[in-house]
C-alpha cells in the first residue's frame, strides 16, 4: 500500500462542482488501495479577496490578525471537501494547521516550516480515513496561527510527503505540467516529461508560479518525486526528481518572466566603505528581500545604486530608503514600478559560452532595452520594460528553440 499526497490549488477547487471532482480523483487514487492525505488551497480569488479587505480595513494591517486572515479561505475548502466525500460514503477528516500541528517559525506572512507533529495523521490514516489538510497555514510554538507565502499550499504538500515518508507528493493545478515557459503566454511553451530539483528550483524562483520555490527546496532536501498533474486532465505530467544521465541535458530548458519586480535607484551616493551596508541592512532588518543589485562606476567619488524589490515590499522599502540616503548624502531616490524580470534557465549554460550574448542580442533585436543583468550558474536574468514580457518571453523560447525536443 502506497502513501500518496495529493495538493489542489485554488482553480481545481473553486466551486462545489470542482470539489466533487476532486473527491472523484481522490476516490480513485484510494480505491487503488492507496493511503491518501490531501491537501488544498483556497478557491481561487478568495486570498487576493482577503489580503484586500485586510488593507481596507487599515494601511498597515496587525500581521498576528493579517495571518489568521488570509488562511481562513483554506479553512472553507477542506471542511467542504470533507463534508463531500462523507456524503459521498467515504470516510474523510479535515485538519488546519494547528490540529495537526504544523509549527513554523514566527515571521508572519512569510513562516518557514520546523517540524510537522504526524501522529494525528498517522493514527487517521490506519483506520483508512482521507486526510484532508489545509494547506498554506501553521502554528508557531506560541499558537499563533502563521501562512507560508504565497503558493505556501504546495509547500504544505511536500513538506507533508516528507515528514511522512509518503511515496508521491501530487501537485494538481490547472496546466498538465511543468512547460518550458508559461503555456498561458507562449503558445508555442512544451510540456517536460521531467525537470531536475535545480532547474526547477531557479525556475520557481525566477517567476514561474507552478510551483513555490520552498517546496522544490524541500522536494530536493527530502528527496521527495513530486508529479506536477492537471486536475481536468488525465494527460501529461511532469516529475520534477533528481538529475540523471537520461535527462535531456539542454543548454536552456526555460524561460521565465516576474511582474512583480520594482527598481529603486539612489541617485548620487557617495562612493565609500560601508554605504552599501548603511543603505541594505534597514531593509533586511524589514524583512525586505533584495534580488538584484547593481552600482555603477564611481564618478568623483559618487555613484548611482540600483536594486529591485517585489512590488508589495515597495511602500515600506522607500520609506526605509529615503531616510537611509538622507542620512548617508545621497541626492535623490527614484522607483520605477514598471519592470520586470525575464530570465533563461538551463544547467548545460555553465559548459556552453555564447548563451548571454545570444540572450542579449535576441532582445535587442525586439527593441528592448536591458536594464540590469545578473547571472547565475544556471540561469541569467535582465530587466526589462514590463510592457515587453510577453514579446520577450516568445523571442528568447524561439531564439534558444524550445519549441522543438532536440
Ligand atoms: P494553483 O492555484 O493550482 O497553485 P498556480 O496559479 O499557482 O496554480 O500555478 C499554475 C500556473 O503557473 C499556470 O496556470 C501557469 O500560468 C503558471 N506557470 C508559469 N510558468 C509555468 C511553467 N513554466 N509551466 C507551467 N505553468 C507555469
Ligand atoms: N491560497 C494561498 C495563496 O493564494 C496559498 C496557495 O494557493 O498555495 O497564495
Ligand atoms: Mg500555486
Amino acid at each position: 500500500m502506497a502513501l500518496i499526497v495529493q495538493k489542489f490549488g485554488g482553480t481545481s477547487v473553486a466551486d462545489i462542482d470542482k470539489i466533487k471532482n476532486v473527491a472523484q480523483k481522490i476516490i480513485n487514487v484510494k480505491k487503488a488501495g492507496n493511503q491518501v492525505v490531501v491537501v488544498l488551497s483556497a478557491m481561487a480569488g478568495e486570498t487576493d479577496r482577503l489580503i484586500g479587505l485586510a488593507h481596507k480595513a487599515a494601511d498597515s494591517p496587525d500581521e498576528r490578525e493579517y495571518d489568521s486572515l488570509i488562511s481562513t479561505g483554506e479553512q472553507v475548502t477542506v471542511t467542504l471537501l470533507a463534508i463531500v466525500l462523507n456524503a459521498m460514503g467515504y470516510s474523510a477528516r479535515s485538519f488546519l494547521g494547528f490540529q495537526v500541528k504544523i509549527l513554523t517559525d514566527k515571521a508572519y506572512k512569510k513562516a518557514r516550516i520546523s517540524l510537522i507533529h504526524t501522529d494525528a495523521i498517522k493514527k487517521e490514516l490506519k483506520k483508512g480515513t482521507i486526510i484532508i489538510v489545509a494547506g498554506f497555514q501553521g502554528v508557531d510554538k506560541d499558537n499563533n496561527i502563521t501562512t507560508l507565502g504565497r503558493g505556501g499550499s504546495d509547500t504544505s504538500a511536500v513538506a507533508l510527503a516528507a515528514a511522512l515518508k509518503a511515496d508521491q507528493c501530487d501537485i494538481y493545478t490547472d496546466v498538465d505540467g511543468v512547460y518550458t515557459t508559461d503555456p498561458n503566454v507562449c503558445n508555442k511553451a512544451r510540456r517536460l516529461d521531467k525537470i531536475s530539483y535545480d532547474e526547477m528550483l531557479e525556475m520557481a524562483m525566477t517567476g514561474a508560479k507552478v510551483l513555490q520555490p520552498r517546496s522544490v527546496e524541500m522536494a530536493k532536501k527530502y528527496d521527495v518525486p513530486v508529479y506536477v498533474k492537471s486536475t481536468f486532465t488525465d494527460k501529461g505530467g511532469t516529475l520534477v526528481t533528481k538529475e540523471d544521465k537520461d535527462m535531456e541535458r539542454e543548454i536552456i530548458s526555460g524561460v521565465t518572466y516576474d511582474r512583480d519586480q520594482v527598481k529603486i535607484t539612489i541617485v548620487h551616493v557617495p562612493d565609500k566603505p560601508g554605504v552599501a551596508a548603511d543603505i541594505f541592512s534597514p531593509l533586511s532588518e524589514k524583512n525586505i528581500f533584495v534580488d538584484m543589485i547593481i552600482q555603477n562606476a564611481s564618478l568623483e567619488g559618487y555613484t548611482d545604486l540600483t536594486f529591485t524589490v517585489s512590488k508589495k515590499d515597495l511602500k515600506d522599502a522607500q520609506k526605509i530608503v529615503e531616510s537611509t540616503a538622507k542620512k548617508v548624502g545621497a541626492k535623490k531616490v527614484e522607483v520605477d514600478d514598471q519592470v520586470a524580470k525575464i530570465s533563461i534557465i538551463g544547467v548545460g549554460m555553465a559548459s556552453h559560452s555564447g548563451v548571454a550574448a545570444k540572450m542579449f542580442k535576441t532582445l535587442a533585436k525586439e527593441g528592448v532595452n536591458i536594464m540590469m543583468i545578473s547571472t547565475s550558474e544556471i540561469k541569467i536574468s535582465c530587466i526589462i520594460q514590463r510592457k515587453y514580457t510577453e514579446l520577450a518571453v516568445m523571442a528568447l523560447h524561439d531564439a534558444f528553440n524550445l519549441e522543438k525536443k532536440k
